[in-house]
């Protein structure tokens, strides 16, 4: 009896929910007409939607800066005047979101904090925008009144750029990022009189920094547990115990940059929102994997910014397209770091390929991530592309990847707008020639970028980053 009340409550609500939907699409078609914004359909695509499902064909109508629907475009209405893009043959998805990065230090002229400016934010974002991504996760290493003012801006005009989502910095005083970063965060602090990370010593001053944070407005926070090979102090757990329930008091997700698989039971059982290292291997155990999943905490693998390292990038195309002269001649060429075919250790790859295979089993939702930017030579975008390759060599599926690339990255950073291809989301979409599900390295196949509804310039971009 109960349940069939409850059972009809919920179709009830269904039916609602749905009326709903119709209504708030019809109201913002309205909106857009009244505003006179335009509409384009795109016809004819292939859909990859971003939640792991597959339209072999469809439409998605588009006005001002939003998807209005998606389907079969005989069943819904098409503005008269709307423009019309044919993509047949082609493949539609939402834009990808990098969910580690830290903007600002690297810039087409060189890598540190005298690079770090506006301006060079926005650069940086460009680039993400024209490798096909909606939005990139600063993880705490950024001027938080620049990065506010910047995000506000972001908001009120659209600019051919990805959402720059941001994080307050947390570690033991003066500690943090690896040695090397933490010279050049500190450079920008004091530069800037703004401020980059937020020591906390003590419980008490734990509490009192997410509180100013709230205060701020800083949508996430980062803490680092690592004692970078003994050089600095581990944030002890006295410290992240009250620090981390008071972010859960503030509504503040707290993604912990953690040293070792060891280190991430205690930080699940705090509360932590997410880990931006996998840390995979045989010590990322089944329940660890288990825990992470139960308690709806993602992990970003992070695994190319070891590999790559030890690639000549320099002469992948698909880089070289932004990259000025100088640095395509460095990275090009054959040193003992960089070789045109790394080797890579069997047993490693296996440990690797296992790890993997536990978080898959387990469902812990894996995020696409890449470090980017927290040294010189890994760059934005770019590297997004690859790190994608690495979870499907170790045994994701191209969906699965594209997943992570996607509508789990934007569920995890509460950007409820990105990462999907469905009424109601930013038109945030990346267009490409060949199918990423067959090879995920098609996603390389970039035919057009369009951000907001509006197609992205990645001529202009790639031009301004070559020739700065
Ligand atoms: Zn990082």
């Amino acid at each position: 009896m109960i349940r069939e009340k409850t059972d009809r409550l919920g179709t009830a609500l269904q039916h609602f929910r749905c009326w709903l939907r119709l209504l708030l699409a019809g109201l913002a078609l309205h909106a857009a007409a009244a505003l006179g914004q335009s509409a384009t359909l795109f016809e004819n695509a292939a859909i990859i939607t971003g939640d792991g499902n597959f339209l072999l064909q469809a439409d998605v109508l588009v006005e001002g800066d939003s998807i209005i629907a998606v389907g079969d475009s005989a069943d819904f209405v098409v503005p008269q005047g709307s423009d019309r893009v044919d993509l047949s043959g082609q493949f539609l998805m939402p834009a990808m979101i990098d969910a580690h990065t830290h903007l600002g230090y690297q810039s087409p002229q060189g890598w540190g904090a005298e690079f770090y400016t506006r301006q060079n934010l926005l650069d940086n974002l460009r680039q993400y925008a024209y490798y096909g991504f909606s939005a990139a996760f600063s993880a705490g290493s950024d001027a938080d009144d620049l990065a506010l003012s910047l995000s506000a801006d972001q908001r009120a005009e659209t600019d051919a750029a990805a959402r720059l989502l941001f994080a307050a910095g947390m570690g033991p005083p003066g500690q943090g990022p690896n040695d090397a970063f933490l010279l050049e965060t500190a450079a920008v602090e004091s530069r800037t009189g703004m401020t980059v990370l937020r020591g906390v010593g003590s419980p008490v001053e734990a509490i009192l920094q997410v509180r100013e944070v709230a205060a701020k407005g800083i949508p996430f926070i980062k803490i680092w547990i690592d004692d970078r090979g003994g050089s600095q102090d581990k944030l002890a757990e006295a410290v992240y115990l009250p620090l981390i329930a008071e972010a859960r008091r503030q509504r503040i997700p707290v993604f912990a940059h953690q040293q070792l698989a060891t280190d991430m039971p205690p930080l699940i059982d705090a509360g932590v929102s997410g880990f931006l290292h996998g840390r995979l291997g045989p010590d990322l155990s089944a329940a660890t994997a288990t825990a992470s999943a139960r308690n709806n905490i993602f992990i970003v693998p992070n695994l190319g910014l070891g590999e790559l390292r030890r690639e000549t990038i320099g002469r992948d195309p698909f880089l070289r397209a932004v990259l000025p002269e100088d640095q395509t001649r460095r990275l090009a060429t054959e040193t003992a770091q960089r070789r045109q075919q790394p080797s890579r250790v069997n047993l490693r790859e296996e440990e690797l390929r296992a790890s993997m295979a536990r978080l898959l089993a387990a469902g812990v939702d894996i995020v696409l991530g890449t470090d980017a930017g927290a040294l010189p030579d890994h760059p934005f975008g770019y590297t997004g592309h690859r790190e994608l390759e690495i979870y499907v060599r170790l045994g994701m599926t191209p969906m699965q990847a594209l997943v992570a690339a996607t509508s789990a990255a934007a569920r995890h950073l509460n950007q409820s707008d990105l990462g999907l291809i469905a009424p109601g989301h930013r038109a945030d979409l990346l267009i490409l020639n060949s199918n990423p599900l067959e090879d995920i390295r098609n996603t390389r196949s970039i035919a057009a970028v369009y951000l907001g509804g509006n197609r992205v310039d990645r001529e202009a971009i790639a031009w301004r980053l070559r020739d700065p």
